[in-house]
C-alpha cells in the first residue's frame, strides 16, 4: 500500500467519525488542495466541478445564474440543475461558502477566503466586507449568553454604505 493510499484511507476514517474531528486533527482543510480534497473524500474531479470552482474565484460573491453563465462560456453542456448540484456538494465539503445577499439565490465565496462578514447595501446594492474582529463583542456576547457560535462567513449585515449616507448629509 502506498503512502497516498494510507493517508486517503486514514482521512476517511476520520471523516465517517466526523469532520469536525477531522479538522481540528489535521488543521484547517485549506492546506488541501481542492481535488485531492474531492479525492479524499470520494468524488471524481470532474471538468463541470473545476468549472464551477474557478468560477466561483473568478467572480466571488456569485449566485449559481451568475456561475452557470460564467462556466456556460466554457462548457455549453453544463446546465443550471448542474451547477445548483455541484454547488451544494462543494459547500458540503467545505471548498466553498455561501450567504444570503437577498431574497434570492444563495451567494457563494471560497472557503478559502479569510473569513469575513457581508455589508449590503439597501439602497445601492454594495457588498462590502468586513473582518471578524468587527463583530467581535456580539462573537462574545452570544457565545456566553446563548452558548451560540457564530458562522461568521454566513452571515450578512444589511444597511446602507457610507457613500449613500454622505449623499443625504450633502
Ligand atoms: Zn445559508
Ligand atoms: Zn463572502
Ligand atoms: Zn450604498
Amino acid at each position: 500500500m502506498d503512502e497516498s493510499r494510507r493517508r486517503e484511507i486514514s482521512a476517511m476514517a476520520h471523516a465517517a467519525g466526523g469532520t469536525r474531528l477531522e479538522a481540528m486533527e489535521e488543521g484547517p482543510q485549506r492546506h488541501r488542495s481542492w481535488d485531492e480534497e474531492l479525492r479524499l473524500r470520494g468524488y471524481r474531479v470532474t471538468p463541470a466541478r473545476q468549472l464551477v470552482l474557478e468560477a466561483v474565484a473568478r467572480l466571488n460573491h456569485a449566485t449559481p445564474e451568475e456561475i452557470a453563465a460564467c462556466v456556460q462560456q466554457t462548457a455549453k453542456g453544463v446546465n443550471i440543475s448542474t451547477i445548483y448540484r455541484t454547488l451544494e456538494l462543494l459547500d458540503s465539503l467545505g471548498l466553498v461558502a455561501h450567504t444570503h445577499l437577498n431574497h434570492g439565490a444563495p451567494t457563494y465565496h471560497l472557503a478559502t477566503e479569510a473569513a469575513h462578514v457581508h455589508l449590503v447595501c439597501q439602497d445601492c446594492g454594495k457588498i462590502d466586507q468586513a473582518s471578524p474582529d468587527a463583530i467581535a463583542p456580539l462573537t462574545k456576547a452570544l457565545d456566553e449568553r446563548h452558548g451560540f457560535e457564530i458562522n461568521v462567513s454566513h452571515l450578512t449585515v444589511f444597511g446602507r454604505c457610507n457613500d449613500c449616507r454622505s449623499k443625504d448629509s450633502a
